[in-house]
């Protein structure tokens, strides 16, 4: 098949793509995608072809590859002894002292000038390379709540979060995208009325697989202040509740996780009761929404916010899902508590 050269606009428009695509650790197919959507009339032949042409250096046979997380320490080692001023020999002495591998000089080359990195769209390899944050903070709260991880056969993992509100959803992304370093991952509808958002990543699958390990969560929700508001926030849109007599409430069947819940709030001066039980195991109930009959398999237990600490939590923490938001305000107004 013979190929013919792109018009010189599309060429244009190609070459740009490429070099923000590669920068950001894309394959061809995704840039091919992201021209299409964009309207530029291309295939994708064409762009896998001056996808390698650009970077056929970088594409020529390749030896064994370390491991990923390896070579993202290597990087940074590399990167921060070439600041130091040594040269590419000195540094591959260091780096074969410190870790026993020998880079290639050409590797070196291309990591220093920043042509080529070892992260290749997986930023974020494992759980020691997540840095605290508020909306990674926010990610677990939500996670911790209602939210759950898979590992898939084919060696996939992937975190979940499966709600009925728009601005949750929203946020929920949001934050995946930015704590990733990606484009936030898009919604889908399910049935039911559901909007799901589904990521694949082993960072977060490795610190939020349940039943929660709080020793692990625990530096990245008690990193500062606004890390401990927003984890409380994610917890909440998730599983709380706002109305009844116990105003705002949460639920969980995990009751050391409420138990931490419940520190944090404290630690922000909110006051909450202990835990109580709500459904005991065993129970059975009735899902509306669904239609279906639900046997309750570990007891369901609540926590509740002192009525004195409301309006604190609503200056301090509040929802992200406007419609428990709207409620919060309506009760603080009746009770004279909040004047808007
Ligand atoms: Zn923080």
């Amino acid at each position: 098949m013979v190929q013919r050269k792109p018009p010189l606009e599309v060429k244009e428009k190609l070459e740009e793509a490429l070099k923000t695509g590669v920068a950001k650790g894309y394959g061809y197919h995704r840039i091919w995608r992201i021209l299409k959507e964009s309207g530029v009339e291309i295939s994708e032949s064409t762009v896998k072809k001056y996808y390698h042409e650009i970077f056929r250096e970088g594409l020529k046979k390749r030896g064994p590859c370390l491991p990923r997380e390896l070579r993202i320490k290597l990087y940074d080692e590399v990167r921060r002894l070439r600041k130091k001023g040594l040269s590419y020999s000195m540094i591959i002495d260091e780096v074969c002292k410190s870790h026993g591998v020998r880079l290639k000089k050409s590797v070196i080359s291309y990591w220093c000038k920043d042509i080529h990195n070892p992260f290749n769209g997986i930023r974020i390899p494992s759980v020691e390379f997540l840095e605290p944050s508020p909306e990674l903070a926010y990610i677990i709260g939500v996670v911790a709540g209602d939210g759950w991880t898979v590992k898939k056969k084919n060696g996939i993992y992937e975190v979940v979060a499966e709600v009925k509100d728009e601005d949750f959803i929203e946020e929920f992304s949001r934050c995946l995208g930015k704590v990733l370093r990606r484009d936030p991952p898009r919604p889908r509808q399910r049935k039911y009325n559901m909007l799901v958002v589904s990521v694949k990543s082993k960072a977060p699958y490795e610190l939020l697989q349940k039943p929660i390990d709080i020793s692990r969560i625990a530096p990245f929700v008690e990193h500062c202040e606004e890390c401990m508001r927003r984890f409380i926030r994610g917890f909440f849109d998730s599983e709380g509740s706002v109305g009844g007599n116990k105003w705002i409430s949460c639920y969980n069947s995990n009751i050391q996780l409420l138990q931490y819940v419940r520190k944090i709030l404290n630690l922000l001066g909110i006051r909450t009761t202990e835990p109580k039980i709500y459904l005991r195991k065993g129970t059975t109930f009735f899902d509306r929404r669904k239609g279906k009959i639900y046997v309750v398999k570990k007891d369901a237990c609540y926590i509740y916010v002192r009525m004195s600490d409301a309006l604190r939590f609503y200056k301090l923490i509040g929802f992200i899902i406007q419609r428990k938001q709207k409620r919060l305000e309506n009760y603080l107004k009746k009770r004279g508590l909040l004047t808007i």
